[in-house]
């Protein structure tokens, strides 16, 4: 339902435009004055607004004015309602953008008729403009669009102070692609990239076509480990994902990626900085033999050296039997030392690999205190290892024992044990630990 926003000071007008409009189907909200009217448009999704030339206080054509200079409303269309002798300020309501007017007393098949073409001629704007955003083969937000919104989320991050980070990604030889399977099997790819970048990214992460075969991402309110991580998640689907084409070709693709963070470069949060240096990691990447992901070499203060020393994440499959581990999650809380997290990874062992049997003997025994301090510790290790699905299940039981709630202990208990077992087991091959 499209909703009319009818401003006017005259409460016979706005109970018999209500009546009218609602009678039409249109969702009707009343305003008495424009600075209400202003304030109603911050709120609601408002279709159209009737304005009335002559209020007092805030008049037809200030609150005109207002909502013209703010960037939100700036296409909302507004017809003016007027006595018979203001043609001078109609005039003027025009210049100022009001899309039409309707002289009061007014005829409500003229006023009707009036809003449905002003309304249509919205919608076609929309259309236009959404055209204008939209890169056409993948449905992304193209170029244009990414650097705009890009630009917007970036002055937001920088007013509250958080992180801000832009990822390029480029697929590998994709000019082999097109010779080798032709040009619609590479739109076709193309496409299949974009679904899969939509899939791995947030909600509010900006995702857009920049280039032919170049792709971008902006991620708000993240921290560079998280952000790589996401990265480093799409690299392994894209490379483990066949595509298959509409004349049944097979097509496997890989991906390397720059990503660039604000907070390594002093907070720097510039559109054009942080995409001509996360260009320069993915260039990096490509050097690197494809396949990776780029970044600063990984440090979680704020005010630590900028190092733009790349980082490069390295294959989970060359990591061997490692499961349930996000590997670069957890080399990179040891600032990206191999050695060192292999060492913690024994230690992990050596500390937890009973703790199925600990966790269920206090369950057992109805030992309040030390299953939480078992799952609590658990948790935390498993987050700082990398374990991420076993991270999840310890804080759902966790959860539930802090709130006792007893019944529940068991069957979240079991999702902990087995991803635990799964984990353990893992590391115990990798690390070529004898049987238990
Ligand atoms: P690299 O790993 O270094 O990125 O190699 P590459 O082959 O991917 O890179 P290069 O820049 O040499 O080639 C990109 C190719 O992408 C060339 C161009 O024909 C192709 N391309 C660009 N836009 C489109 C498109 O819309 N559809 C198709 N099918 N191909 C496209
Ligand atoms: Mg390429
Ligand atoms: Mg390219």
């Amino acid at each position: 339902m499209q909703t009319i926003l009818a401003v006017d000071d005259a409460q016979d007008t706005l109970l018999l435009l209500e009546f009218d409009l609602q009678a039409e189907g249109y969702e009707v909200i009343k305003a008495s004055d424009g600075q209400d009217a202003l304030a109603i448009l911050e709120e609601k999704d408002i279709d159209l607004v009737l304005l009335d030339l002559y209020m007092p206080g805030l008049s037809g054509l200030d609150t005109l004015r207002k909502l013209r200079a703010n960037s939100e409303h700036i296409n909302v269309p507004v017809i003016m309602l007027s006595a018979s002798d203001d043609e001078d300020e109609i005039v003027e309501a025009l210049e100022l953008g009001a899309h039409d007017y309707v002289t009061k007393p007014y005829i409500a098949k003229v006023l009707l008729a009036r809003i449905r073409n002003a309304l249509r001629l919205r919608e076609k704007t929309l259309k236009l403009e959404n055209v204008a955003k939209t890169d056409f083969l993948t449905g992304l937000i193209n170029r244009g669009e990414f650097e705009h919104l890009s630009q917007k989320a970036i002055s937001q991050m920088s007013r509250n102070n958080e992180n801000i980070v832009i990822a390029m990604l480029d697929i590998d030889h994709f000019k082999k692609v097109n010779d080798t399977y032709g040009h619609e099997a590479g739109d076709q790819v193309l496409k299949a990239f974009a679904r899969i970048l939509e899939q791995c990214f947030r909600d509010y992460d900006v995702v857009g076509r920049v280039g032919g075969e170049e792709f971008a991402v902006c991620m708000p309110n993240i921290g560079q480990h998280d952000a790589i991580s996401a990265c480093e998640r799409l690299r392994r689907l894209v490379e483990r994902e066949t595509i298959t084409t509409a004349d049944g070709q097979n097509i496997s693709i890989t991906t390397s990626v720059g990503v660039a963070s604000a907070q390594h470069v002093d907070g720097k949060h510039d559109f054009t900085y942080l995409m001509s240096l996360a260009d320069q990691f993915l260039y990096q990447a490509k050097e690197q033999s494809r396949n990776r992901v780029v970044s600063h070499r990984f440090v979680d203060t704020h005010d630590a050296d900028i190092d733009v020393t790349p980082i490069v994440t390295e294959d989970l499959a060359e990591q061997g039997s490692l499961v349930g581990i996000d590997y670069q999650v957890g080399v990179n809380n040891v600032l990206g030392d191999d050695n060192l997290f292999m060492e913690i990874l024994k230690m992990f062992y050596d500390d937890h690999h009973q703790d199925s049997d600990n966790i269920q003997q206090a369950i057992n025994g109805q030992d309040q205190a030390r299953i939480k301090h078992l799952v609590h510790t658990l948790k935390g290790v498993a987050c700082s290892i990398g374990a991420m699905q076993l991270f999840e299940k310890c804080k759902a039981l966790d959860t539930a024992v802090n709130e006792v709630n007893t019944g529940t202990y068991q069957s979240l208990f079991d999702n902990v044990s087995f991803e635990l077992n799964r984990v353990v087991e893992g590391i115990r091959k990798e690390l070529d630990i004898g049987e238990r």
